[in-house]
């Protein structure tokens, strides 16, 4: 038995950072976004009163009592978060206590390396360009909803917009196969730019992705992100336009609010469909899978349950023969305990990351550096999680700082 006796967290913008302390000196580490005060008020107020002095090695028995109690009254959002945050920090704790990798013992290894691709974000990631501020908190806000940002190095999302067959030949030359694109951004955000999109407007938003493959051709994969911003008829645009692209896979063109109308649409648009990061339970994945809304699934894993749930909805997928994806463009260890279940189950075809967070933000975060070396990540050798918050982070002098402590 390794007892809890002290769980911590901190944030910095969206991102929340936890540490679950144990009597025999091992820290477990773990991670959620968006919305860190309410994640942090439901590890303190409650799930603390639970945690404090059981058993931190008994992550399927702390799962299933949580998700049972959330469940009564919803339980997506804050509250999966909050399991997805924990179920993190306790896998990192049994694999320290093992001196072993998670993916380790998530059954070994299916594939040395995790295939990964390179998301547009940038350093100035998803702000207003406008917008000042400290760099850190810019790097980690609303994904999708800011302008391209501004040029500079590792700027990939105004370089995706305005130099994009310099930006793909560069990360060819860097090994990755894959680049993901977010062209369709801007014109989500004018007025009616979700409902409508005219074919003149509509072509010039996607020309970055004509010149990607007229400069490297077939030498990159390409996918488009919509964020799920857009309605029946825009998207039915976009996808005619994408033909030409043929891309890997277009990703959240529509929202994932109705199966039924996935299902069509993956159907009728004649290129690959992902569906979803934005999809946080693992029954709303069951449902895409049995409808067939789905050529990928996305999963990201400190939204949809952790380390845990990740495992399972993985395996899910795999009598449907269809793979997936696992999401990046938040946190360190959202990136790690995706490449452990994609170690760890070969049914994992990509990794999300992007090359600004894995170059910049997360080396003011965590104690290790994660490289994408020949396109993927190498299955990380350090036992637990891979990675711990640099212990500054935690100041008790932070006023976002909160710690639960046994005996209270
Ligand atoms: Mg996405």
């Amino acid at each position: 038995m390794i007892r809890i006796t002290k769980i911590e967290t901190v944030h910095v913008s969206h991102l929340l950072m936890l540490r679950v302390h144990t009597d025999a000196g091992i820290i477990g580490h773990g991670e959620t976004y968006y919305a860190p005060a309410a994640v942090a008020a439901l590890l303190h107020d409650w799930m603390s009163e639970k945690l404090l002095g059981a058993n931190a090695l008994d992550i399927e028995k702390h799962w299933r009592f949580f998700y049972q109690r959330f469940m009564n009254f919803g339980g997506r959002g804050a509250e999966m978060r909050a399991i997805s945050a924990l179920d993190l920090a306790l896998w990192d704790i049994l694999a320290q206590s093992c001196q072993q990798p998670v993916w380790q013992l998530l059954g070994g290894c299916t594939q040395s390396i995790l295939p990964a691709y390179n998301s547009a974000g940038g350093t100035s990631y998803g702000m207003p360009a406008s917008a000042g501020g400290e760099r850190l908190s810019q790097q980690l806000f609303w994904p999708g909803h800011g302008s391209a940002g501004f040029n500079g190095p590792l700027e990939d999302n105004w370089a995706s917009v305005y130099r994009p067959a310099e930006y793909a030949a560069e990360l060819v030359k860097e090994g990755y196969t894959a680049m993901k694109m977010w062209a369709l951004d801007p014109l989500a955000h004018r007025p009616g730019g979700t409902l409508h999109l005219g074919w003149k407007e509509l072509r010039a938003a996607l020309d970055p992705l004509f010149r990607v493959r007229e400069k490297v051709g077939y030498d990159i994969e390409i996918m488009l992100d919509g964020h799920g911003f857009f309605q029946w008829p825009a998207a039915m645009r976009i996808a005619e336009v994408m033909r030409d692209i043929k891309p890997l896979w277009m990703e959240d063109v529509l929202r994932t609010d109705n199966m039924d109308t996935l299902k069509r649409f993956r159907d009728e648009a004649g290129v690959p469909i992902a569906v979803s990061e934005m999809l946080t339970v693992r029954d709303d994945y069951r449902q895409v899978l049995e409808t067939g809304g789905a050529d990928y699934i996305m999963i990201d894993p400190t939204w949809a349950g952790g380390i845990s749930e990740t495992r399972r909805i993985t395996e899910m997928a795999i009598p449907y023969n269809i793979p997936v994806t696992m999401h990046d463009c938040t946190g360190p260890l959202t990136l790690l305990a995706g490449v452990h279940v994609g170690i760890a189950n070969h049914n994992v075809v990509y990794q999300e990351s992007v090359r600004a967070h894995l170059r910049v933000a997360y080396k003011k975060l965590i104690d290790t550096d994660i490289e994408v070396m020949k396109g993927g990540i190498a299955a990380p050798l350090r036992p637990g999680i891979g990675a711990a918050w640099l212990p500054e982070l935690f100041s008790e002098t932070d006023p976002t700082y909160r710690a639960s402590v046994w005996p209270s």
